[in-house]
């Protein structure tokens, strides 16, 4: 193996709002395969290179209106939420190297040379962009600063963009009587230049066909939404990407233009991550220490970059972030790392239910940090798949493993060792049938733990830790130490148990040292070991041991009712503004959604869902969004459906197929004629949008159930 030198960021939580526990997995995610990344060393010896950078990301509208609204100025308002998040991470033990900002001038720099380049390389283009403008605030609206009436369903204060009532999806000029929800004014259209990045560029396809598909850089799940994402050759899927926005915005001016306009927040977010780095590097050559910065930042190296994101936010970081610093002389990410939601007890994190749960709280009620991060730790696995925090699976699992399994083998081990033997081990022969062969276990188990670590298998990793500390334990329980102590003449059997058992404890230390490294740190200095533990060091046998001091308490399921309750109270005062689409809160990717209030099985199945033949399809005159189908269902005939899927399907590749419609829906009177049902269809933040099929056998009308 070459010398490995890697460049780790998480994403960058948004600067307008508290970081929650749906935003830490992702840290804790990140902070155990840099801490694990950090143990291991090179085949000469040379610890791994790595450095882990983050930073709040500050620019936009949400930022600008919140910091008014408390009588702030933007960089008030950003430095305030800085220390609050700092403190969290450092609470979490999120081990950043460096923790900076995206309103800083390496940032402005960097985003500046970024444009510049892009612009000489033909691949910046100007147009005109329609939209709704607040005529009392003087400013461009973004879809979520607008509401009106829903113009599917009348539903009142319905945002610009989707209805909470009927669950429809619309632009915000179809909403009835729209109002500005920063003055109450009602918009008006209004046009001006916009710059957008020419993705549709063949340079631009062709390169993103080529990363998303090559050299493992995403997950295959990515990789596959990469290619829906991306369509055929030649199918013109991608759109230019917007780039601009009017003032007054909170960002970077874009040069040449009067400060009339300015980066889009989405634009400059992602070279945060590089300004974070840069600024680091700046304050290790103050120190004395010289890191090449090029060699990070610019193609042509073997670093690594791996950046931890949440799957809501692929998109920026699978093809406009890659296809933007191709195509500015500057390197491409090694890897992109996508993890799911965080759900709480099954269900969207919730206020109402006082499972929106911030790090604040979770910390002003003393919880232990580190049994959150066991638990995470214990949960993820290298998918995008949503992990879920079952509160009493938490306090179960933190007790049984961490407390009952882990720390209680210190605990039984060490009282005799000091009591008996002044603190003095007795080294671990193999051939010895008087040990436990418990360190033996514990050591043939370090590449497979490693391999995990690496490729952020950490459930598995957590898995066999327990299961080495599980025989360990029984075999402790058979050799029942607390009899021989009482034999002076099997003393040195007790002496040779308890050594091994305490050797074979410090060598799980390590392992979990990347998911509790603040109780592993603790452990180690019971050896006398301090500073950055490395993997290697399992093979140190120690020769004493300091008498046992606490390491870990167990959780009181009171402190979970306690916690739940505090939050239920917190956030009724503390909701933070809406923020725009696509979000550039992106941290808040854990509740990016609406909640989903749970149904009984009863509920479900007043839905009368069935298989139906499209008839025909065709087109609506004087509808942008709708087609209208004819539905063959069977038994219950014909029904006639205005679908919202225009936009994503030619009608004539449509007749023929099966899909799913709701048949029992209230029938509606509708501009166009009568809608007897709806059919199903997926969408997601990304362009894109899919209705159902059955597989094949499915016959029209039959349940869905
Ligand atoms: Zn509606």
């Amino acid at each position: 193996m070459p010398h490995r030198r890697i460049l780790v960021t998480s994403a960058l939580p948004y600067a307008n709002g508290a970081i929650h526990l749906g935003h830490l997995v992702e840290y804790i995610q990140t902070d155990i395969w840099v801490r694990f990344q950090r143990m291991q060393v090179n085949d000469d010896g040379s610890p791994v290179e790595v450095h882990y950078v983050g930073a709040d990301d500050t620019h936009g509208t949400p930022v600008m209106l919140r910091a008014e609204s408390e009588g702030l100025t933007p960089e008030q308002l950003i430095d305030r939420v800085w220390k609050e998040h700092d403190r969290d991470f450092k609470n979490f033990s999120v081990g950043f190297d460096n923790y900076y900002s995206t309103h800083s001038p390496e940032n402005r720099a960097l985003c500046e040379e970024i444009y510049g380049k892009l612009e000489q390389s033909g691949l910046i283009t100007k147009r005109p962009v329609e939209q709704f403008y607040d005529p009392v605030k003087a400013m461009f609206l973004p879809d979520r600063f607008i509401k009106g009436e829903c113009p599917k369903c009348g539903a009142k204060d319905q945002y610009g963009d989707s209805c909470e009532v009927c669950g429809a999806t619309y632009s915000p000029t179809e909403l009835k009587n729209p109002y500005s929800t920063v003055s109450g004014a009602e918009p008006v259209r209004k046009s001006s230049e916009h710059h957008f990045f020419k993705l549709s560029d063949p340079r631009c396809e062709g390169f993103l066909r080529r990363y998303t598909q090559g050299e493992n850089h995403l997950q295959s799940e990515a990789a596959n939404k990469m290619k829906e994402w991306l369509g055929e050759a030649g199918e013109g899927k991608l759109s230019d990407w917007d780039i601009s926005r009017d003032a007054p915005y909170f960002g970077f001016p874009i040069p040449g233009t009067d400060e009339k306009k300015f980066f889009y927040v989405w634009l400059d977010a992602p070279v945060g991550y590089f300004a974070s780095f840069l600024n680091y590097v700046k304050k290790q050559q103050a120190v004395g220490k010289t890191i090449n910065a090029d060699a990070f930042l610019r193609p042509g190296s073997d670093t690594e970059m791996v950046h931890f994101i949440g799957k809501d936010i692929l998109y920026f970081h699978a093809l406009f972030w890659p296809a933007m610093l191709e195509h500015a002389g500057f390197r491409t990410p090694s890897k992109v790392f996508a993890h799911g939601f965080l759900t709480v007890n099954g269900e969207k994190m919730s206020k109402s239910r006082g499972t929106f749960i911030t790090a604040d709280s979770y910390i002003q009620q003393g919880l232990n940090p580190e049994w959150l991060r066991y638990y995470y730790g214990a949960k993820l696995n290298a998918t995008m798949e949503d992990i879920d925090m079952n509160l009493d699976d938490f306090v179960a699992r933190v007790n049984s493993d961490l407390v009952g399994k882990y720390v209680n083998i210190a605990s039984r081990a060490a009282g005799f060792i000091t009591k008996h033997f002044d603190g003095k081990l007795r080294a671990v022969d193999p051939s010895d049938n008087n040990t436990l062969a418990a360190t033996a276990v514990a050591m043939g188990s370090a590449d497979n733990i490693a391999t995990d670590y690496e490729n952020r298998e950490y459930g598995k990793a957590l898995r066999e830790i327990m299961r080495i500390a599980d025989i360990i334990n029984q075999r402790w329980d058979k050799a029942k130490p607390w009899e021989l102590a009482k034999d002076l003449a099997r003393h040195p059997e007790l002496h040779s148990v308890c050594s091994d058992c305490l050797d074979a404890f410090r060598i799980l230390t390590y392992y979990l040292a990347p998911v509790i490294p603040e109780t592993a740190a603790k452990a180690l200095t019971l050896f006398g070991v301090a500073g950055q533990p490395r993997w290697n060091d399992i093979h140190i046998s120690p020769v004493s041991v300091q008498p046992y001091q606490h390491l870990m308490t167990r959780v009181d399921p009171k402190q979970i009712a306690a916690l739940v309750d505090a939050n239920k109270e917190n956030l009724k005062v503390t909701t933070p503004p809406p923020s725009p689409q696509p979000s550039p809160s992106k941290g808040e990717g854990a509740s990016s959604t609406a909640e989903a209030a749970t149904i009984s099985i009863d509920d479900f199945t007043k839905i009368d869902l069935r298989i139906a033949r499209i008839a025909n399809a065709e087109q609506v005159e004087g509808a942008d969004k709708l087609l209208k189908l004819t539905l063959d269902v069977g038994e219950l005939g014909t029904k006639q459906v205005f679908a919202g899927i225009k936009s994503a399907y030619d009608p004539a590749t449509l007749v023929g197929r099966l899909t799913v419609v709701v048949a029992n829906l209230a029938p509606r009177k509708m501009k166009f004629g009568m809608s007897e049902g709806m059919v199903l269809a997926a969408s997601g933040d990304a362009p894109g949008l899919f209705i159902l099929s059955p597989d094949s056998g499915a016959q029209p009308g039959m349940r869905v159930k």
